[in-house]
């Protein structure tokens, strides 16, 4: 009997250039699983947004390996353990997987390790993280030096096709996808989500074609939430559906400024996967002293700051750029990065609450929730980060929707400011415009300011 091989599968979900079924089915038969597994990252269990999306992800690969002659093999449990079962039942001679960085997951693939022959290949970023170092041969912390090792390392870069994959000669017991109950059903909130995404990875290379097109003006144009000029590939390439490095090798050899902006937006994820292997805890703790003590107004003990939180995740704040946000998050899982950036600097802010406030928020409601993107980035807007931003540098919410022109996103995103024209629609309570129907703002931006700065002060002494 030729021993099968097991490709553990977590967010890495496509056949094309996966080291780890690569490998596997250069080696023998492959048994393809997926394990469920809400134990092992505890309370980093995946949130409800993403969880909708890896249902039709997983369905979508599921198919996609029935076409080439295999199976996906569902199981539920911790994956340690439920791999170790998996391999004793199918005589398995090694479990294949391509590496993660998050401290959970390091830590099973070191249990699983003791136990079995696991064996781990890169295949989720650019570079295989940790392997960039600086002159003195420690990691980077600041992301432009980062950014130059990384395209002065790279190279050309190619990438796999789909392996042959060929099966065991008896498959291994499989759960039902619908019996883990990834899906909304009351209420079903996700009929936003449907409209906005078509997951697998076949969406994701149709995307990437589309996304091609309009690459050439991406400078300018991925700064603008009221037009479709980003890739809005972050689920596609949280999950694996894509790989980065197909991305890079799909856009070599195009000119202009769009190419390379693009790529240094592919290289701040992989930066992200840096910081998080150098502190595992980044999206649990401030990395700068003092800000997790005593800083930031508690929702848990104090009502106004718990009314504050609730308006901002309800999109209720009265700043229609950071509402508009809020709810593009709430009805389809994804927000624009640039109002992604101004509703976490109004919240930390304005409103003066921790940032892992927000942190678990986007967690839950973001179909591509990525632990190190997310700590990362709400590290780096807080201004609590090992990189050079600062806290006090405030981000002015309303001159930010003029800046970039939001009008037609808020119109779009606020339906009570929907018949509101520029520039009213970008600060309806300075022009005496607000509809009564649409909240007054939580904070003014003068006051809000000064309590942030005054908070600063008093924390540093
Ligand atoms: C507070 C905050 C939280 C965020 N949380 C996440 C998160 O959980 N998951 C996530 O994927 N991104 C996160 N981002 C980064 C960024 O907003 C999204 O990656 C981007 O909006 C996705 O849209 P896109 O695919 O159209 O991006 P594009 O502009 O097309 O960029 C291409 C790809 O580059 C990567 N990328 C772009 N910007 C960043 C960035 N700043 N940091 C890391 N990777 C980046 C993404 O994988 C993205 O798909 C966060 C940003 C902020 C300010």
């Amino acid at each position: 009997m030729t021993q099968p091989h097991i490709v553990w599968l977590r967010r890495d979900l496509r056949l094309a250039d996966q080291p780890a079924f690569h490998a596997a089915a250069a080696l023998g038969p492959v048994i393809p699983v997926y394990v469920l597994d809400d134990e092992t990252p505890r309370h980093r269990r995946m949130g409800a947004a993403s969880r909708w999306w890896l249902h039709h992800s997983l369905e979508a690969l599921a198919l996609e390996l029935e076409a080439a002659g295999s199976r996906l093999i569902l199981r539920r449990g911790k994956a340690a353990e439920v791999l170790a079962t998996l391999a004793q039942e199918t005589g398995a001679a090694a479990i294949h997987a391509l590496r993660h960085v998050e401290p959970w997951w390091r830590m099973a693939e070191k249990e699983l390790a003791k136990a079995l022959d696991l064996r781990l290949y890169d295949g989720l970023y650019l570079m295989p993280p940790g392997s960039l170092r600086t002159g003195g041969g420690t990691p980077y912390k600041i992301f432009t030096p980062f950014k130059n090792a990384l395209i002065d390392a790279i190279g050309e870069v190619d990438v796999l096709p789909a392996p042959r994959l060929s099966a065991p000669e008896s498959w291994p017991a499989s759960d039902k996808l619908d019996d883990w109950a990834l899906l909304p059903t009351t209420p079903d909130w996700a009929g936003g989500f449907r409209e906005a995404w078509t997951p697998g990875s076949a969406a994701a290379h149709a995307r990437m074609e589309e996304f091609k097109d309009i690459l050439a003006p991406y400078r300018q144009d991925r700064e603008l939430p009221s037009i479709d000029g980003t890739s809005r590939l972050s689920p596609h390439l949280h999950f694996g559906e894509v790989s980065p490095r197909q991305l890079w090798h799909a856009i070599a050899g195009m000119g202009g400024q769009g190419p390379g902006f693009f790529k240094a937006e592919l290289i701040w994820r992989d930066y992200a996967a840096n910081l998080v292997l150098q502190f595992p805890d980044y999206g649990a703790r401030s990395y700068r002293e003092g800000y997790d003590e005593g800083l930031w107004r508690d929702p848990e003990n104090d009502q106004a700051a718990a009314a504050d939180l609730a308006a901002w995740q309800q999109g209720r704040t009265g700043y229609p750029i950071v509402d508009a946000g809020m709810r593009q998050l709430w009805h389809t899982g994804w927000m624009h990065n640039r109002v992604r950036m101004i509703a976490a600097s109004f919240l930390v802010k304005h409103l003066l609450i921790d940032w892992r406030q927000g942190e678990q928020w986007f967690w839950d409601t973001l179909v591509d929730a990525d632990y190190p993107s997310n700590a990362t980035n709400w590290q780096w807007v807080s201004g609590t980060g090992v990189d050079s931003n600062m806290f006090v540098r405030i981000m002015a919410p309303l001159s930010q929707s003029e800046k970039f022109d939001a009008g037609a996103y808020i119109r779009q995103w606020v339906p009570e400011l929907g018949k509101l024209s520029d520039p009213y629609v970008h600060d309806p309570e300075s022009f005496r415009c607000r509809p009564r129907d649409y909240p007054a703002p939580v904070i003014g931006h003068k006051e809000g300011r000064e309590r942030a700065l005054a908070a600063y002060k008093a924390m540093k002494g």
